[in-house]
Parts: C-alpha cells; sequence; structure tokens
C-alpha cells in the first residue's frame, strides 16, 4: 500500500476513535442529569423557601410601617380633640374609632404575617438541612462520575493531539479531501476496493477501467455512488 493511503487509513482509525469516544462522553451528561435532579429540586425548593420568606418579611415591614403612620394620626387626633367643642368632639370619636380599628386589623395581620415568616424559616432551614445531606450523600456518585468523563475528556484531547500530528504527514490537497468526504452522510473516509471491484462502503461495482486506476494508486479515486476515496490492500 502506498504511504499515502496508510496515512489516510491511520488518520481514519484515529477519527473513529474520537467519534466513539466523543459518543461515550455524551453519555455521561444524562448520568449525571439523573443523579443531581434531587438536587435540581431541592435546591429550587430552597430557593422558592427562601423568595417566600423575603416575601413575608417584607409584607411584615410595610405593615409595621402603616400601622405606624396610622397610630400617628391617632395620636393627632387625640390631641385635637382636647382642644375641640361638644359637637366636633362626637365626629372626631367616630374617626378615632375607625383608625384603632385599622391599627388593629393591620397589628394582627402582621402578626399572622410574622408567624408565616417564622414557619417559613424553620421549611427553610430544614430544606438547606436536606439538601446538605442529599449533597453530601451523592458526592462520592456524582465525584465517580465526573472523574470518568474528565478522564475520557483528557483521553479526547490526547487522541485529538495524535490526530493533530497524523494530519502532518499527509499532504493538504489529499486532506481536504479526506476531510471533505469524510463530513458528507456516510462519515466515513476510505473504504476497501472488494477483490470483485465494488465499494467497500456502498457495495456498488465499478467499471473495470475505475478498478485498475485504482489498483494502481497513481490518484486518490473516489466512489461514485457514495464517494469514500477507495484503496486496496
Ligand atoms: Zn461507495
Amino acid at each position: 500500500m502506498k504511504p499515502l493511503y496508510s496515512a489516510l487509513l491511520s488518520l481514519q482509525e484515529l477519527d473513529d476513535r474520537i467519534a466513539a469516544a466523543e459518543a461515550r462522553l455524551m453519555e455521561f451528561e444524562p448520568q449525571l442529569r439523573e443523579v443531581e435532579a434531587p438536587l435540581v429540586a431541592l435546591r429550587a425548593e430552597v430557593e422558592g423557601a427562601g423568595g417566600r420568606l423575603d416575601e413575608l418579611r417584607g409584607q411584615v415591614q410595610r405593615l409595621e410601617e402603616a400601622g405606624e403612620q396610622k397610630r400617628q394620626r391617632l395620636r393627632q387626633y387625640e390631641e385635637r380633640l382636647r382642644v375641640r367643642n361638644t359637637r366636633e368632639e362626637a365626629s372626631a370619636r367616630i374617626e378615632l374609632d375607625l383608625i384603632r380599628r385599622a391599627v388593629q386589623a393591620d397589628e394582627q395581620e402582621a402578626a399572622q404575617t410574622r408567624d408565616q415568616a417564622t414557619r417559613t424559616d424553620l421549611r427553610l432551614d430544614e430544606l438547606t438541612k436536606q439538601l446538605e445531606r442529599k449533597q453530601e450523600e451523592l458526592a462520592p456518585q456524582i465525584g465517580e462520575i465526573s472523574a470518568k468523563r474528565d478522564e475520557l475528556a483528557s483521553e479526547i484531547d490526547a487522541l485529538r493531539e495524535q490526530r493533530t500530528q497524523q494530519a502532518k504527514e499527509i499532504e493538504a490537497q489529499a486532506l481536504r479531501l479526506y476531510e471533505r468526504v469524510r463530513s458528507g452522510r456516510s462519515r466515513r473516509g476510505l473504504a476497501p476496493l472488494t477483490d470483485e471491484g465494488a465499494c467497500g462502503n456502498c457495495y456498488n461495482v465499478l467499471p473495470v477501467q475505475e478498478q485498475v486506476q485504482i489498483r494502481s494508486g497513481s490518484a486518490l479515486h473516489r466512489c461514485e455512488a457514495c464517494g469514500v476515496i477507495l484503496y486496496t490492500a
């Protein structure tokens, strides 16, 4: 076999190994997602509870501020009441009662919201602990999968480096042709010509004249049907 063909075949072998390793690498992602699913769910719950807690605390603050404003108004009314006559006093007392009831309602709502905030805070604590426990529990499994994935990723890096070196052995025009063929539908760059004179990839039988050209190995020859570069052993 001419050196060009054996160099191209070595390149193809490397490309096949890289493609297979990359396919295996892809399988780690769904594996990791599956193992990490409970963590993702717990993190979402923690985040949800944290958001709810912030909301409730904001609500408590607003209610406390509203209550404080009403109490201020109440004090102003009480002040004025002291200097008014009897007729004015009656209507002022009604106003006062209204504000007092509004203050009570605010205080009650603030107390309830504070209770809710406390419960949410406890729930958040519990969820955070659950998450920490789950993280600890799953850490070895996640670590193992990640380690395997990283190992495979560095294997792929090494293969790519090897491929770069191998590609340097091949003249530019032949390399471009190989890469164009390989990026096509069949994903294969080279195939042997069978003893019967057929393409080893798609089994299309070639005209005798072409078979002779391929056997002579004088120029790279492609199968007309599937496009792979044909060679003889
Ligand atoms: Zn073919």
